[in-house]
């Protein structure tokens, strides 16, 4: 289904969408408030736009979608020709807004905006550090203790080096748009799990979580931000400078926002990500395609997979076989229609409801489904709902066969870097084999695709990627959690000013 909404829990989850502007001789507000629009799928609880004139630093934040957090007078209120925003994802029960963003705070040496998608997985221990060093904490959200950190190191040093070494004490994962005081930043974690990208538009520089953004503004993609780089905005809107500031020999992009999380018509780390699901499609009908009367996507997750499966499948047999010109292969189709409108599902917090949810959502196209052998195809399986309701929903629509395939590999592991997965114990292949989910969600066949295929379809090695959620094993130190790598973790004292 959509990205977004059905997840959440009780702690906050920085699963979100960040941008930043520097403009020549333009109001940042109104595209900053466009970009946030092509990033909402990013996060729906809150929308915040800080920006700064010159003089003073302009702030609002508001729960709710873009739509609804801003009108006519905050955007007229917001003056400046630069400036940051954030779309955070809903998490269960009220909105605390500290934790709602751009966090912003001003501070001897000027001030500061700050918008973070990502988790840190040592915020608890830079806070205690801080915190006993005089600075005052207003949320226990891990953007505060970045923010803090680098007011810190601002205080004594030029704005590369205290990133730098605000980027040597904090260990996660980040993507981040800062403000200081009107010039904007852009960071990438140095693993670069989370996307960010550059981009240039009509009298200025953009930065966005994705590409889409920037096409919103009708501007260009220059490239993605490299892991563990800075960039610089002018704040005259004439250009950026960059800054490596840390190299590491691997990286560990998401493989999920291909899969799932980014829109299809971004680009991320060089891979149009429509492109990218319906390479995963064609390799789902290679590595366990079945033959069946109509192929049908879940909508929307499962689209780009269902086209790319289906067009495989009119070129090979199941068994890889050419088909032969008057085999018909197979159709597809569209065989479920969702309702547009039920977006915010997580406000349904029990199982009960989340199965309503999925009846609320997508209802079977009978003439699609009667009477036929139907492959229904999804991105992935989380919690096993959708698979579940969708599979009987199917069925009592006529079809006679339902078989299952699945656009990645099995989620057995939560998420502790920015998406929001469910826990260990919600997850539906935590501790099932694909034989036993497939009976409990009650198809005639299930196959999930192989990591390798995804680390094939996106162009990177394993090695490359983060695959915490379907192996279990991360790129960053958390506690209880193993590793599948040698973990550059922070030294525990900052590092000294002239490195
Ligand atoms: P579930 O019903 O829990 O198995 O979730 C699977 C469905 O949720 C699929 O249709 C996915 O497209 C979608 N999905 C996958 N990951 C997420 C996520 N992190 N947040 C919200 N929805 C998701």
């Amino acid at each position: 289904m959509n990205a977004g909404g059905d997840y959440g829990g009780d702690e906050p989850r920085e699963k979100c969408g960040v941008v930043g502007v520097s403009l020549e001789d333009r109001e940042a507000a109104r595209p900053l408030y466009y970009a946030l629009y092509a990033l909402q799928h990013r996060g729906q609880e809150s929308a915040g736009i800080v920006t700064h004139d010159g003089f003073q630093q302009h702030s609002h934040v508001e729960r709710g979608l873009v739509g609804d957090a801003f009108e006519e007078g905050d955007l007229a209120s917001l003056s400046g020709g630069t400036g940051i925003g954030h779309v955070r994802y809903p998490t269960a029960g009220s909105l605390d807004k500290s934790c709602a963003q751009p966090f912003s705070v001003s501070f001897k040496s000027g001030s500061l905006g700050l918008s973070h998608n990502g988790n840190l997985v040592n915020a608890d221990e830079v806070r205690e550090e801080l915190a006993a060093a005089g600075h005052a904490f207003t949320s226990d959200g891990d953007t505060e203790v970045i923010a803090h950190d680098l007011a810190r190191n601002l205080l004594e040093e030029d704005l590369v080096r205290a990133v730098k070494h605000t980027m040597n004490r904090i260990h996660g994962s980040y993507s981040l748009a800062i403000t200081h005081d009107d010039t904007v930043l852009g960071v990438r974690d140095p693993l670069g799990n989370r996307p960010l990208c550059l981009g240039k538009i009509d009298g200025g520089y953009v930065l966005a979580s994705e590409s889409a953004a920037i096409d919103t503004l009708d501007g260009e993609l220059i490239r993605d931000v490299r892991p563990g780089e800075l960039v610089v905005l002018d704040p005259d809107g004439t250009g950026y400078d960059t800054y490596q500031l840390v190299e590491r020999e691997s990286t560990a992009h998401c493989f999920f926002e291909h899969v799932y999380f980014a829109r299809p018509d971004s680009v991320i780390d060089e891979n149009l990500v429509y492109e990218v699901r319906r390479s995963l499609g064609r390799k789902l009908w290679e590595e366990s395609g079945v033959e069946s009367d109509v192929v049908m996507p879940v909508p929307d997750s499962g689209r780009a997979f269902a086209s790319g499966y289906a067009d495989a499948a009119g070129e090979t047999t199941a068994d890889g076989e050419p088909r032969a010109a008057d085999d018909g292969g197979v159709e597809f189709a569209e065989g479920l229609m969702k309702n547009r409108y039920v977006g915010r599902t997580f406000i349904m917090p029990t199982q009960d409801e989340r199965e309503r949810a999925v009846r609320l959502k997508l209802n079977p196209i009978r003439s699609t489904v009667e009477g036929k052998s139907v492959t229904i195809i999804d991105d992935s399986i989380v919690r096993g709902t959708t698979s579940t309701q969708l599979v009987e929903l199917v069925r009592e629509a006529g079809a006679e066969e339902v078989h299952l395939r699945i656009g990645a590999p099995p989620i057995l592991a939560p998420c502790y870097f920015g998406i929001d997965m469910a826990t260990r114990e919600e997850l539906i292949a935590a501790d099932a084999s694909t034989e036993e989910i497939r009976e409990e969600v009650g198809a005639d066949s299930l196959s999930y695709l192989s990591i390798d295929a995804v680390a094939d379809a996106v162009g990177e090695s394993r090695a490359d990627l983060c695959l915490g959620c379907v192996t279990g094993e991360y790129p960053f130190d958390v506690e209880g959690e193993a590793t599948d790598r040698d973990v550059d973790a922070p030294v525990s004292d900052p590092a000294p000013a002239d490195d």
